[in-house]
């Protein structure tokens, strides 16, 4: 539904991805974990049209959209959450919401609703500039966003990242509900979490995907205890 094959991509001369395939099913949910520097984000970015492959291909729902620009592959229907959770800080919840809703505007209403089913929290500040919301609520309205358009692939880059235990807990409470309505690819830190909700997980290591199994077949792997599980 969702594959890279041979996917290669970088920065001017530095080659990141060397070579990544990655096959995602209908509604399936994959974790990516990796260290600092393998190249996830770098993926990420790839597969959202906001860098150019070196090489290889992306295909959703089988179309080629490798190489296209950011917003053909939203309108192809990828939605991409960033690391540094991109809301317009001036603009209300309810306006950042909306634009969300670019490519679909008769749904806005009963989609924004949707949005606030799932991360209640929102529903109190929907008129209040999203500069102001606590990191958490920025996450949330980041992935409410990027949901607006209903992706048929959601991509997410660290969602857990600096927050508060309740918080992640929060967002993966919600990324679980939304399990096998959409396509999630899930870069992540947090293991742990990660492990829970995922189908499936994959590790990259230097800009290429080195393992992948189920969370239990992983969790009983020596060195992925060691590396992502905190040992024991
Ligand atoms: P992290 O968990 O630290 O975010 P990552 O797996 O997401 O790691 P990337 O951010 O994809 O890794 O970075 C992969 C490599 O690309 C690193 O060596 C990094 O220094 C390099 N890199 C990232 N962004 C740029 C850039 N804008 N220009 C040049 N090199 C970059």
């Amino acid at each position: 539904m969702f594959e890279t094959r041979g996917l290669r991509s970088g920065y001017d001369n530095l080659e990141v991805l060397r070579g990544v395939d990655l096959s995602l099913a209908e509604g399936e949910l994959v974790a990516l974990l990796g260290a600092n520097g393998a190249g996830k984000t770098t993926l990420l970015r790839t597969v959202s049209g906001l860098l150019r492959p070196f090489g290889g291909t992306v295909r959703l729902d089988g179309r080629d959209i490798g190489g296209l620009p950011a917003e053909k592959v939203a309108a192809a229907g990828l939605a991409h959450v960033p690391e540094n959770r991109l809301v317009f800080p001036s603009l209300t919840v309810t306006d950042n919401l909306a634009l969300g809703a670019w490519t679909r505007p008769r749904t806005r209403a009963e989609d924004i609703e949707r949005m606030l089913d799932l991360f209640p929290r929102l529903r109190q500040r929907l008129g209040q500039p999203a500069g102001t919301l606590s990191g958490g609520e920025q996450q949330m309205l980041a992935i409410a966003r990027g949901l607006m358009a209903r992706p048929k692939v959601l991509v997410l880059d660290e969602p857990s990242l600096g927050l508060a235990p309740k918080v992640v807990g929060d967002i993966f409470a919600a990324l679980a509900r939304l399990r096998h309505e959409l396509t999630i690819l899930l870069v992540e830190q947090n293991a742990r979490a990660a492990f829970k909700v995922a189908d499936r997980v994959l590790v990259m290591d230097r800009g290429k995907i080195v393992m992948s199994g189920t969370p239990e077949e992983l969790a009983d792997d020596a060195q992925i205890k060691q590396a992502y599980l905190g040992g024991g």
